[in-house]
């Protein structure tokens, strides 16, 4: 490649191709490489939910609420109707321990602005009749969302490469360099790109991609496991989830590892939180096992669909005879402090990263503008620093 762009982007998933977009936006010349095609990665394979209520206080739930705004008018910006849809949250809670911390949440600063209330079971079955909470309460969220995730990517894809990004499919990148100038040389299996700056939204990958340069990064994946049904008639209106502590202990074990250097030993350990709900088309989207897994994989675990389609029959018995179409397992970026990695890189400030979010979809819109601020140089209207790449080599 002989042009110099102003800005490439590695990754197209859906950071990767917000940001891309964002930057055309501001008439940025724009290469955006991708090892794969479009939907490689953890985007084409989540659940759509758009979750404000898990966000830390400060920075996170500063650009979690910004998020949520703009999201909620994305759709008529890029002119593609992704099924962007306020939805109502039920979470189950189905031992001591959830309702502790559900009544933690309650009391806690959040729930305000997200109207959480706790339900009898009779008032959750007013908002799902086919719900069988036998004796469990349920949280009732407001301000969460859900959105078709496929068409989430469809849409930015469709409104980036209209305002001329270009578009480079099959484009594993292999390494970085600098150019002088000012400038990063880009290696890939399609031969080198020059450009001005570099963004890599290269999801659980991103590691893998900067372990050659000089930056500490203790970062790994999760996997999560997910399927979808047959299309039914019109059965469920809400969001129907189980959030349990077992996925916050693994996250915390695996994190506390990760920052010690040590291999983790939690290789097997995996945990069942659960969401159901019903797309526009009438499919269930049910979600999700997740598990530490040091490899990356295709193929999901028996014992993760069992045990996924043992709670939904638990909650829903009347979805006894449908047919599962398909099913699915995708690694997803994990930092030991539960922290994005969202900034340029040490030693190398041409090149930014934006990976690791907590509830990417959510996050999206607003950290495509914030790297599209860093690609102009413009003043960002967040100080990101507790997110900085360069926190880990840091004393
Ligand atoms: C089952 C499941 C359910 C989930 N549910 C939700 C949910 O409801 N809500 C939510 O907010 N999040 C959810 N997530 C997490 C969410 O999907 C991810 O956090 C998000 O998709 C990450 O987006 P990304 O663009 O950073 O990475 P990805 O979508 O993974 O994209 C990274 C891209 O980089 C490319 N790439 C990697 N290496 C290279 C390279 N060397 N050269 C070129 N290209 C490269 C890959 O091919 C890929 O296309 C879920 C995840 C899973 C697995």
């Amino acid at each position: 490649m002989k042009e110099t762009w102003d800005v490439v982007v590695v990754g197209a998933g859906m950071v990767g191709l917000a940001v891309a977009y964002e930057l055309s936006r501001r008439n940025l010349r724009v290469a955006l490489l991708d090892k794969g095609g479009l939907g490689q990665g953890a985007s084409a394979a989540n659940c759509g939910l758009v979750l404000a209520s898990d966000a830390e206080p400060g920075l996170s739930r500063d650009l979690t609420l910004e998020g949520f705004r703009l999201l909620s008018t994305l759709s008529a910006r890029l002119g593609y109707d992704f099924e962007f849809e306020q939805k109502t949250f039920l979470q189950a809670l189905i031992s001591e321990t959830e309702l502790a911390e559900a009544e933690e949440m309650l009391n806690g600063p959040l729930s305000k602005p997200l109207h959480f209330r706790l339900l009898t079971p009779e008032e959750s079955r007013r908002y799902e009749p086919y719900l069988d909470t036998k004796d469990a309460l349920a949280v009732f969220h407001s301000l969460q969302a859900v959105v078709n995730p496929l068409q989430l990517l469809f849409a930015y894809y469709r409104a980036a490469r209209r305002q001329g990004v270009t578009w480079f499919p099959k484009t594993e990148v292999r390494g970085f360099s600098d150019y002088g100038n000012a400038q990063v040389a880009v290696q890939t299996e399609r031969g080198e790109f020059k450009a001005r700056k570099v963004i890599v939204a290269a999801g659980a990958w991103s590691a893998k991609l900067l372990s050659p340069l000089p930056v500490e990064l203790p970062m790994a994946f999760i996997q999560g496991e997910a399927m979808v049904t047959e299309a039914l008639p019109s059965l469920l209106s809400c969001c129907t989830g189980l959030f349990t502590s077992d996925r916050i202990d693994l996250e915390k074990a695996l994190g506390a590892d990760l920052l010690a250097g040590k291999q983790s030993g939690l290789e097997e350990t995996s945990c069942l939180e659960l969401d159901v709900r019903q797309m526009q088309g009438g499919n269930l989207l049910i979600g999700q096992k997740t598990d530490y897994n040091s490899a990356y994989r295709d193929t999901v675990s028996w014992n993760g669909m069992g045990l996924m389609a043992g709670q939904v029959l638990r909650w829903f018995p009347t979805l006894r005879a449908v047919r599962v179409l398909r099913t699915w397992v995708s690694p997803v970026a994990f930092t030991p402090d539960h922290q994005p990695l969202l900034g340029p890189l040490p030693h190398f400030e041409n090149i930014f990263l934006a990976t690791g979010f907590k509830s990417t979809i959510v996050l999206t819109p607003i950290v495509a503008e914030l790297a599209a601020d860093w690609a102009c140089d413009a003043n960002m209207p967040y100080d990101l620093g507790e997110f900085r790449p360069a926190r880990f080599g840091e004393e």
